[in-house]
C-alpha cells in the first residue's frame, strides 16, 4: 500500500493518581478495574481505526503516549501498548519519534529502563516547578525532589532526548523563583523545554479560589517579568525557542506537535482524544464509562464530527501555523487551500503588520518579537 501522507499517533491515557486543582484536561482517578477495561477497549479501538482506509493510506512518523498520566500504567502495560500500536499502524521512517508522558513520583528507574527498551525514545516529565511550595499550591503530587530524581533516573535508563514542562504565573511564584526554577532546569540539559503560563480553567478548583482571592495569581507585569526572565535564560543555553512556548536544542523540535501546528493528520486513541484524517477531525467521547461502552458495542466513540470548508481549514492552518517562530509559508498555503494570503486577509493583515506585531518577509508570514507576548490576541484576529 502506498503511504500518501505523514501522520502523528496519540493515545490518550486517562488516569491520574490524583486530580490537580488547575487541570481542566480528561482524565479521572482510576476505578478498581478501570485500567484494564481501557486496555482492552483500547485494543478494539486500535483495531477498528487500523482497518479504515483513510488510516491505512497514513504512515505514521511520531507517537505519543499522552494524558493524564501514562505512566499510571505499567510499563509493561505501555510497552504492550506501544508494541501492537507498531504491529497495526505503518510508520513512515525507521526511526519514529515515540514520546510517552511521565510525572515524577509515579515512575522509578527500573519502569523507566523498561519503557526505554520497549522502543519509548523521548520523555516528556512533568516537572511543572522545582519549588516545593509552588508545586504544593498547584496541588501536584510530586516534591521537586521527586522530579530531580525522575529526570537523573531517566538519563541513567538511557533516554537522551528529554522535555520537561514547566509553568509560570503561578500562586506563590515571584520572578527569582521562577527564575530559579529555569536556572536549575536548565543545568539538567534537557533536549527540549514546554513553558506554559497557568490559565485559570472555569470550573476548576483554581478558579474558585482565584475567585475568592483576587491576589492568588501574581499580577500582569511579573508575569510579563518572568517572561522577559525566561528569555534571558535560554538566551544563555543551547536551546532555541520555535514555538510560542516551546524550546529546544537544534534537532530535538517535538516533531509530534510540530504535525499538529502544521495543520497536518493524526489518529487519536482513547477518550477525548481528538483525530484529523480524510479532511474531517472527530473527537472522542469525553466520559470513561460511555467511551468503554461505544467501544464494546461497535458503536463510533465520536462525540463530535467536524468537516471543515476550505477557508475555514484555511485560516486555523494560518493561525495554528503562526505559532511557530518560523510562521506559515505564503506558497505552501497557496498550493494546499487555492487561497493567497496577502489578498484574503487584506487591510486587516495590513494593519497588524503596520503594528508591528506581525512581519511578512519574502515567503514567511510571522509573529514579531513584539507579537509573541500578546500572540493570542494577534492570531484570535485571524480566525
Ligand atoms: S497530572 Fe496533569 S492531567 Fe493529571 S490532574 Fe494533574 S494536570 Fe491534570
Amino acid at each position: 500500500m502506498l503511504l500518501e501522507q505523514q501522520a502523528g499517533l496519540y493515545v490518550h491515557v486517562p488516569f491520574c493518581h490524583r486530580k490537580c486543582g488547575y487541570c481542566s484536561f480528561f482524565s479521572t482517578v482510576p476505578r478498581a478495574g478501570d485500567r484494564d477495561r481501557f486496555c482492552s477497549a483500547l485494543l478494539t479501538q486500535m483495531q477498528y481505526l487500523a482497518a479504515q482506509p483513510e488510516v491505512q493510506c497514513l504512515g505514521f512518523a511520531t507517537i505519543f503516549f499522552g494524558g493524564g498520566t501514562p505512566s499510571v500504567l505499567p510499563a509493561s502495560v505501555l510497552s504492550d501498548l506501544l508494541h501492537r500500536l507498531r504491529h497495526l499502524f505503518s510508520c513512515s521512517t525507521p526511526d519514529p519519534e515515540i514520546t510517552v508522558e511521565v510525572n515524577p513520583g509515579t515512575i522509578d528507574g527500573t519502569a523507566l529502563s523498561a519503557l526505554r527498551r520497549a522502543g519509548f525514545n523521548r520523555l516528556s516529565i512533568g516537572v511543572q516547578s522545582l519549588v516545593d511550595r509552588e508545586l504544593a499550591a498547584l496541588g501536584r503530587m510530586h516534591s521537586s525532589r521527586e522530579a530531580l530524581a525522575a529526570i537523573l533516573a531517566a538519563r541513567r535508563a538511557g533516554f537522551d532526548n528529554l522535555s520537561f514542562d514547566l509553568m509560570y504565573g503561578l500562586p506563590q511564584q515571584t520572578v527569582s523563583s521562577w527564575q530559579a526554577t529555569l536556572d536549575r532546569a536548565l543545568d539538567l540539559q534537557p533536549q527540549h523545554l514546554s513553558m506554559y503560563e497557568l490559565t485559570v480553567e472555569e470550573g476548576t478548583p483554581l478558579a474558585a479560589q482565584a475567585q475568592a482571592d483576587p491576589r492568588l495569581l501574581p499580577p500582569e507585569e511579573e508575569v510579563l517579568a518572568m517572561m522577559a526572565a525566561t528569555a534571558t535564560a535560554v538566551a544563555g543555553s543551547s536551546l532555541q525557542r520555535y514555538e510560542i512556548s516551546n524550546y529546544a536544542e537544534p534537532g530535538s523540535l517535538c516533531r509530534h506537535n510540530v504535525n499538529y501546528w502544521n495543520n497536518g493528520c493524526y489518529v487519536g486513541l482513547g477518550p477525548a482524544a481528538v483525530s484529523a484524517f480524510g479532511g474531517v477531525r472527530r473527537t472522542a467521547v469525553a466520559d470513561l464509562d460511555e467511551f468503554f461502552r461505544r467501544v464494546l458495542s461497535g458503536l463510533p466513540v465520536w462525540e463530535d464530527v467536524e468537516s471543515l470548508d476550505r477557508e475555514a481549514a484555511f485560516r486555523e492552518t494560518v493561525v495554528i501555523g503562526l505559532r511557530l517562530l518560523a510562521g506559515v509559508s505564503v506558497t505552501a498555503l497557496q498550493d494546499r487551500f487555492g487561497l493567497d494570503l496577502p489578498t484574503y486577509y487584506g487591510s486587516h493583515l495590513d494593519q497588524l503588520i503596520g503594528q508591528g506585531l506581525l512581519t511578512l518577509h519574502q515567503d514567511r508570514l510571522c509573529l514579531t518579537l513584539k507579537g509573541l507576548p500578546v500572540a493570542n490576541q494577534v492570531l484570535s484576529a485571524l480566525v
